[in-house]
């Protein structure tokens, strides 16, 4: 594998040639080893979504076209949407795990048990307003009723509606989520259902499975994202727009380097606040390291950057998940702490060879033939993160005596920390500026990219780095979360010389407001907050309908779990999604239809499935001028 089927990043590319050499196993390979090539070898009833193995009658495999089906009488359609579905209840619950150990840590912190503090208390008391919990007394108790209120909400009964999501969500989508009966009851239960509608012989009918799993996703979105990014931005600070190194490049090898990965901030932020201290980097002087940083990765990294600023300790952020042997192989870790998702099960191979400490810190998080593990616990968090710090201090000998790094990796600055909150303050305090420009034609319109990343189509970020370049060069402003926020970073689309690449009015924005063209907006959890801005954007233009705003949801290089179920909730939202690659479904013709045609007529929203990045912006471009008519600008 060479080039563009490697990375977008040179940083990465080069890696890869040291860790070919080393004879390690990787991604490339790996992925290469899978069938890659024309035609792909892969099974074509698991690429169309149609094999099914979850009973004793199988594995079968189902073809519309000669009306084949399941053992059981499954049709295509259905066995396609089912094992949609499942992998929509592993994408909810894991997102909701990070919202339990939020809303614990948020509890602790109130308790004054963990070295955090209530860092935004206005915001605390601006979102308690919203779910109707009162705002009396201490900052304290309002944010333990914040607590109560949320974890009740979870545990509502399926058939008693949410009061999260009938604080939050836009009315006109309320009416329509009752009238499809999606409204959703608490997430466990909504988890529940859907699980159990999954098992053989019960729900095989494909529209049913649809609905069931947009329920699901309204839920996720507002019990689990909603409630967790705002009470992380209680707890650790609003984002706020700020400058950020990134890229390979912040790997020094001459220091100890701790390295947070995954989606869950905790330990990080205690890392971060005790490595800052100058005992800890006199601990690491002491061992011959020049000093100790805390290096943020993945997700996890994308929760800390965007809250946090830049300084000597907490140094850069890598990139994301896809780069992260290139990462571990740089010779320059001694501590890799894993949260609850994106560490890979090939990293003890990489601990062994490069001679750094792989730390498990999340109960779900586990490795073959890694028996350390420290579970984050917020009580012990400041003892937890210097149980880590130490590890690492302890491990830079051995690593600096056996491995020779990778040097002169490449380093660049992005601007990171847009918030709604953030872009209202860049706007002078109102979303008028924005609505301005885009009523003007200035800009044509909004495109959130909610991205993975992926080698299914190109090697990582290639297309997510296209399809961005092409939406701003169509003067379509991008806000970017998830790994695809990650990818825009490290390729230079969040720093301000990027509004080279935009058309002359989305150029011309940047340069009066000083701001890139694609705004880092954050994680993948992040999308909830998008579609909270979006009912701010909508209620702003008098009530335009949610379908009818001249924006879309685009995810270049969806691939995990959690990302589907985000792809779904956007459809239950009524937005043009663009996904790529082409999603596991494609054998299931009814399904098909209903998720790229018939869903406008249910929800508003549609799927747009395109592997050319030029077709497909041309797609969320039309889309945006119908809807520019519809609004009559
Ligand atoms: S559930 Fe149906 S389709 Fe799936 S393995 Fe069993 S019989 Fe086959
Ligand atoms: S869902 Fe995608 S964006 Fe989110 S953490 Fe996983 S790989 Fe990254």
């Amino acid at each position: 594998m060479e080039g563009d089927r490697i990375s977008y990043h040179e940083s990465v590319r080069k890696v890869y040639q040291r860790i070919k050499k080393d004879g390690m196993d990787n991604i490339w390979d790996r992925y290469e080893a899978q069938g890659l090539g024309a035609p792909d070898k892969r099974c074509p009833f698991c690429q169309a979504g149609v094999r099914c193995d979850l009973c004793s009658n199988g594995p079968c495999r189902a073809d519309a076209a000669k009306d084949k089906k399941g053992v059981c009488g499954i049709k295509a359609d259905g066995m396609a949407m089912r094992m949609m579905l499942l992998r929509n209840v592993m994408g909810a619950s894991t997102y909701h795990y990070h919202t339990e150990q939020t809303i614990k840590t948020l509890r602790a912190t109130a308790g004054k048990k963990t070295p955090f503090q209530i860092k935004e208390p206005g915001k605390l008391k601006d979102f308690a307003k919203r779910l109707g919990v009162s705002t009396a007394g201490s900052i304290d108790k309002i944010a333990i009723r914040l607590c109560d209120f949320a974890e009740a909400d979870f545990n509502r009964k399926l058939d008693e509606p949410s009061k999260i999501v009938e604080a939050l969500a836009p009315n006109e989508r309320k009416e329509l989520w009752r009238k499809l009966d999606i409204f959703p009851g608490g997430i466990h239960g909504e988890m529940m259902f859907a699980a159990s509608s999954c098992l053989t012989n019960v729900d095989g009918y494909y529209q049913s499975l649809a609905l069931k799993a947009m329920r699901l996703g309204v839920a996720m979105a507002y019990q689990s994202q909603i409630v967790n990014e705002y009470c992380q931005d209680v707890l650790y600070g609003i984002p706020r727009p700020h400058k950020m190194r990134v890229d390979l490049g912040v790997l020094d090898p001459d220091y100890v380097n701790v390295l947070p990965n995954g989606h869950e901030p905790f330990l990080g932020f205690a890392m971060v606040q005790l490595a800052r201290k100058p005992e800890w980097q006199e601990k690491a002087r002491d061992t011959g390291a020049k000093g100790l940083r805390v290096i943020a990765n993945t997700e996890t990294g994308q929760e800390m950057i965007q809250r946090w600023e830049m300084d000597s300790t907490f140094y850069g952020f890598t990139g994301n998940w896809i780069m992260q042997e290139a990462v571990l192989a740089s010779g320059c870790v001694d501590l890799f702490a894993c949260d609850m998702n994106c560490s890979m099960p090939i990293d003890p191979v990489y601990a062994q060879r490069y001679k750094f400490k792989l730390i498990p810190v999340s109960e779900l998080v586990a490795f073959e033939g890694i028996t350390d593990r420290i579970n984050y616990e917020p009580e012990k968090a400041e003892e937890q993160a210097a149980r880590l710090l130490q590890m690492a201090i302890d491990n830079f000998k051995v690593r600096r005596a056996s491995v020779e790094p990778v040097t002169q990796l490449p380093m660049r600055e992005a601007v990171v920390g847009f918030s709604t909150e953030s872009i209202l303050e860049a706007l002078g305090g109102s979303l008028a500026p924005l609505l301005g420009a885009i009523k003007d034609g200035t800009l044509r319109g909004v495109a959130g990219l909610v991205s993975c990343t992926t080698l299914r189509d190109h090697g990582q970020d290639v297309h997510s780095v296209r399809v961005a370049k092409e939406l701003i060069k169509r003067d379509i402003l991008v806000l970017s979360m998830g790994c695809g926020n990650g990818a825009m970073q490290v390729a230079g689309l969040c720093s301000p010389e990027a509004k080279e690449f935009a058309g002359p009015g989305l150029k011309g924005l940047c340069e009066k407001l000083n701001i890139p063209p694609v705004l880092s907006y954050g994680t993948c959890t992040d999308t909830g907050r998008l579609a909270d801005l979006l009912g701010a954007v909508s209620a702003a233009l008098g009530g335009v309908p949610m379908p009818d705003l001249p924006v879309a949801a685009v995810a270049p290089e969806y691939m995990e779990q959690k990302a589907t179920i985000d792809a779904i909730f956007a459809l239950a939202l009524g937005l043009y999604t663009y996904v790529n690659p082409v999603p596991t479904v494609t054998g299931a013709p009814n399904l098909v239809k209903l998720l790229t045609q018939d869903c406008k007529g249910v929800t508003g929203g549609l799927l747009s499935v395109e592997t050319d990045a030029v077709k497909a912006v041309d797609g969320i471009l039309a889309h945006i001028e119908v809807n520019r008519k519809k609004l009559g600008i």
